[in-house]
């Protein structure tokens, strides 16, 4: 760890771990829902949804890295067990049982309302204390903002498609 790096942050450092492990454990469990969403959904724009959730799991994924790096040097340990990705997450975990387009959508935008406001409040929080951190989950936050307006876009065109197919 590195100790000058770890003085200028003008707040709780245990307490602000404990925030970005709950982030990091959200991270995973987003990715795999992502990654397994893409290999069970079904139905019409199918090709188009399993782009871009194939392209958030990877964001995810990278999400999980940049939080475990700034962990690592703020002095703490990322989650090292997968069952605390459960008890630590702020988000939690959807199963797609229903591989239906829609609902496959549906679950990730719910995932990634909840994400925004996880982030939001982490660059609420760090905005004036911890530069290093805010700018992490700035970037982090301008993806999820992102990824919402990739999924409810998606959502629009299929519900566009459904409709003309009722006609
Ligand atoms: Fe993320
Ligand atoms: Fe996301
Ligand atoms: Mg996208």
């Amino acid at each position: 760890m590195g100790t000058k790096g770890i003085e200028i942050v003008d707040m709780d450092v245990k307490q602000l771990i404990g925030l970005l492990n709950r982030a990091f454990a959200d991270e995973w469990l987003a990715y795999y829902q992502y990654w397994i969403g893409a290999k069970v959904v079904k139905g019409p724009m199918k090709e188009a949804v399993i782009a871009e959730l194939t392209q958030h799991a990877a964001d995810e994924l990278r999400h999980a890295d940049m939080l475990a790096l700034r962990i690592i040097q703020l002095g703490g340990t990322p989650v090292t067990r997968p069952e605390q990705w459960y008890s630590q997450s702020n988000c939690g975990y959807d199963a797609p049982d229903s591989p239906f387009v829609k609902d496959v959508l549906d679950q990730n935008i719910k995932g990634e309302q909840c994400a925004i406001t996880t982030y939001k409040n982490l660059v609420s929080l760090t905005m004036s204390r911890d530069p290093v951190t805010y700018s992490i989950v700035l970037q982090i936050l301008q993806d999820e903002v992102e990824h919402e307006e990739d999924l409810q876009a998606e959502l629009e065109d299929l519900e566009t498609l459904l409709t003309a197919a009722a006609k």
